[in-house]
């Protein structure tokens, strides 16, 4: 059933097909093989085309190198089968906010705690796509600061220290907001500002700011400056789109992963973040898009 719609989708609409696609291990590899090789399987050293083996490897017809559908995968050796992967993945990638790890423990039916919340931090790692588009246009970028003391733990790099943020949100035109991105840094200046903007803003793009003098140099021939010192401005008037990410991503932590709003993961729940928040209006939230 699979290989006779294959040219028909990417991934399931609902629930109800998803259910039916991967109800076993061998769709769920099916599927894989599609994602991975759609003509075929081809060798990644010759090219050449092969056979698949008893132990569920494609060996090379030419220099007979054995490969596993799964290697590199977030699933590659874990005992977890991937039917209970794929349905993780489905939960994460279709929950408009996200999912906690009791949550995902209850939902899989799983007995430990300890295989959801890896499994979580996992798929939280696949969020970015490193190819993804950079932010363009009127771009509102800000600095704020997340994290603290995560009740009832001990460790943690940094005991009560906050971590600073930078924050970028595309303007649309009338009104509204597009994409996002979000990144630590180790201290906000000129040269952290630069680099950031470079990694996530094209160049030509606007960037409106804060007064801050450090976006002057760290926009310097790549970009349009238009800071807004505003003496007697609420920044959230001058920057609103920037301020209501942050104020979101906050209430999201408090919210999805209420009680155990984890700081010292932050860069990967940032990730996770910024994944739903410019996927806000897609309507498919599946298994293989970027953000
Ligand atoms: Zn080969």
């Amino acid at each position: 059933m699979l290989v006779a719609s294959r040219a028909h989708w990417d991934y399931p609409a609902d629930f109800g097909e998803f259910a039916t696609w991967f109800s076993t291990d061998a769709d769920c590899l099916d599927y894989l093989r599609w994602l991975r090789w759609p003509n075929g399987f081809a060798c990644g050293v010759c090219g050449e085309s092969g056979w698949l083996n008893g132990d569920g490897r494609h060996e090379c017809s030419s220099c007979h190198l054995r490969t596993s559908v799964t290697a590199g995968a977030i699933f590659d050796r874990t005992r977890t089968p991937l039917t209970v992967w794929f349905y993780a993945a489905w939960l994460f990638a279709t929950s408009k906010d996200g999912i906690s790890a009791m949550a995902l423990q209850r939902q899989l039916g799983l007995r430990s705690h300890q295989t959801a919340w890896t499994m979580l931090t996992k798929l939280r790692t696949v969020t970015v796509n490193p190819g993804r588009d950079l932010l363009t246009g009127d771009v509102e970028v800000d600095e704020t600061f997340y994290g603290g003391r995560t009740p009832g733990q001990r460790g943690g790099r940094q005991y009560g220290a906050k971590l600073p943020v930078i924050v970028a949100v595309e303007r649309r035109q009338p009104r509204g907001f597009g994409r996002c991105r979000m990144v630590i840094v180790d201290r906000i200046n000129h040269a952290t500002l630069r680099q950031f903007l470079v990694e996530n803003v094209a160049p030509g793009s606007t960037i409106h700011s804060d007064g801050l003098n450090s976006y002057i140099r760290a926009t310097r021939g790549l970009y349009t400056l238009n800071a807004q010192p505003a003496p007697g401005v609420l920044a959230t008037v001058v920057l609103p789109g920037a301020h209501r990410v942050a104020s979101l991503f906050k209430r999201w932590m408090l919210g999805t992963h209420q009680g155990s709003a984890d700081w010292d993961h932050l860069a990967l729940y940032l990730d996770e973040f910024v994944f739903r928040f410019n996927r806000r209006t897609s309507r498919h939230r599946g298994l293989c898009s970027s953000a």
